[in-house]
């Protein structure tokens, strides 16, 4: 099938009006969903003018690893709104995720994913749910620093920053206020995480207390999906890191009867994203088959973005008036007198709608709504506070030996450490639990161990010299050392967590 992409990039008819817009036509079912998603958005009159630029899997195989190409950032940075069709990221070959390039060098910071059901005219086992997830985007797991370590090991940082935090707590609380909305609900690992996921935490009661009149809640992530699934009802907008709000939207957006049928917005200081949630779907490419609506919900927020609310509203209540009459593309349970078309055929029959209401959803305004803009404007993103007072007092050394028992380890340890009278050798751990001193001959052991020095006078500190005098005397011995953290404490507080069982 040929979509012929660019003869849609003509400038809308008052060039002088429209707001250029940079558009990429993604891999797998993007370019027909891409096709079907301009056609509506040309229909009804948006005043854009969009630029293609290639991205993704073409870019990705002539041999650019990043998959964006110079003249693709310039187009970027200039229009500053971006309408992405999703893109296949090949396996293996060390591709990085180009979604998770852009998201990041342009800043940004939050995700904004409506998960919402359209019952009775989509089947789903939740009729009532209407929710946002707004996702961190920038950090988490996601930093993508990862390194094997040893035979055995491999690791993957998870970095929370409290800038991170700020931001995107503050935008979910703003984006409530802004639109409507009465609860915030944070998800999160704490109880486990009680560094990263615990900023998390206190950030968000830090914040949220600045918005009285939003509720707030909280969830362990293991129990608040299961909610999620269960009973969506509760909830009205989570805010959450990275991972766990890629996974709770997916799961959100199915349970409303397809990922095929949510958008989501990228929200950044400079530039914003819009998108389709869900990924390329190379199974069901080129067969005409792809739901368009994930995209073309994420224009209709592009076009509340740039301030086109009149046409973002007449293009939801078009979109909406179609499913009322039972138009469905195949992948969304259908009610009983529905009808599947095709991702073109879907397109002709919002089309002809444009200008209509639903009957029976309630018709969708966006005058009196706020755009989903950065946050700064309103209220400080972020204030850096004064320095904090460090001290060093100890460090983790992580070496690389095959298992052995840790009270032959902690013999080996022994001499190179009594060359160093400013620290001692606190504990030993294996994959975190304590195995020396006092552990237990059930703990399976890898090849990983992580040896705790702290200074020898308690309360004491310790210098950077220190460390290097043991790192050298640690590799005289024939250690083979792989990483070290730092112990601090700033301003007294703790910057570290115990080994489990210490
Ligand atoms: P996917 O979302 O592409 O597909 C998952 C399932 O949902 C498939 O069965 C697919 O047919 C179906 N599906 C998805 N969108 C649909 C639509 N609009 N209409 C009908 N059915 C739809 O996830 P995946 O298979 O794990 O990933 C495929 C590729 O997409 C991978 O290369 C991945 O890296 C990439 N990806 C890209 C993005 C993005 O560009 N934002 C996001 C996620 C995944």
């Amino acid at each position: 099938m040929n979509f012929e992409p660019h003869s849609l990039l003509q400038p809308a008819p008052h060039t002088n009006l429209a707001t250029p817009i940079t558009v990429a036509y993604g891999d797998g079912i993007g370019p027909e969903i891409m096709v079907a998603t301009l056609r509506i958005l040309t229909a009804a009159g948006a005043r854009i003018a969009p630029e293609q630029i290639d991205i993704g899997e073409k870019i990705y195989l002539a041999g650019n690893s990043a998959g964006i190409e110079d003249s693709a950032w310039e187009s970027l940075r200039r229009t500053k709104v971006f309408l992405k069709a999703p893109i296949t990221t090949p396996s293996g070959g060390g591709y990085k995720s180009l979604n998770v390039t852009v998201r990041k060098t342009l800043g940004l910071y939050a995700n904004v994913r409506p998960c919402v059901s359209y019952a009775p005219f989509v089947q789903t086992l939740h009729p009532k749910m209407d929710l946002v997830i707004v996702r961190e985007n920038e950090e988490d797991l996601y930093a993508g620093i990862e390194h094997r370590q040893t035979d055995e090991v491999f690791q993957c940082l998870k970095l929370i920053t409290r800038p991170g935090c700020e931001k995107i707590v503050r935008y979910a609380f703003e984006y409530a206020k802004n639109n409507g909305r009465k609860k915030v609900t944070c998800m999160i690992k704490d109880n486990i995480m009680k560094m990263t996921d615990g900023l998390f935490t206190s950030v968000f009661e830090e914040i949220g207390a600045q918005y009285p009149d939003i509720q707030r809640d909280r969830f362990i992530i293991d129990i608040g999906a299961a909610k999620l699934a269960t009973r969506p009802e509760m909830f009205d907008v989570i805010v959450t890191p990275n991972l766990y709000g890629d996974i709770l939207s997916d799961i959100a957006a199915e349970m409303t009867g397809s990922v095929g049928l949510a958008g989501s917005a990228n929200i950044g200081e400079h530039v914003a994203m819009f998108e389709a949630i869900h990924g390329s779907a190379p199974d069901i490419a080129g067969k005409d088959l792809a739901n368009p609506s994930g995209l073309l919900l994420g224009a209709v927020m592009m076009l509340v973005h740039i301030g086109q609310h009149d046409v973002a509203a007449k293009i939801h209540n078009a979109w909406l008036a179609t499913l009322e009459a039972g138009i469905q593309t195949a992948d969304v349970l259908h009610s009983k007198d529905g009808r599947a078309v095709g991702t073109a055929a879907f397109a002709d029959e919002v089309i002809s709608r444009l200008g209509q209401t639903p009957k029976q959803f309630k018709p969708v305004t966006y005058a009196e709504s706020k755009p989903a803009q950065p946050v700064a404007a309103a209220a400080p993103l972020y204030t850096r506070a004064a320095p904090m007072k460090k001290a060093l007092v100890g460090v983790d050394i992580f070496l690389h030996a095959r298992p052995l028992s840790p009270e032959y380890l902690a013999q080996l340890l022994h001499s190179p450490t009594q060359q160093q009278s400013a620290v001692k050798l606190q504990m030993i751990t294996n994959r975190g639990v304590k195995v020396w001193p006092h552990g237990f001959a059930e703990t399976f052991c890898t090849d990983h161990w992580r040896c705790r020095f702290v200074a020898t006078h308690s309360e004491g500190t310790i210098s950077q010299h220190d460390i290097v005098a043991l790192l050298a005397a640690l590799t005289e011995a024939g250690l083979d050392v792989i990483k070290t953290e730092n112990l601090c404490t700033f301003d007294g507080q703790r910057g570290f967590a115990l080994g489990q069982g210490q």
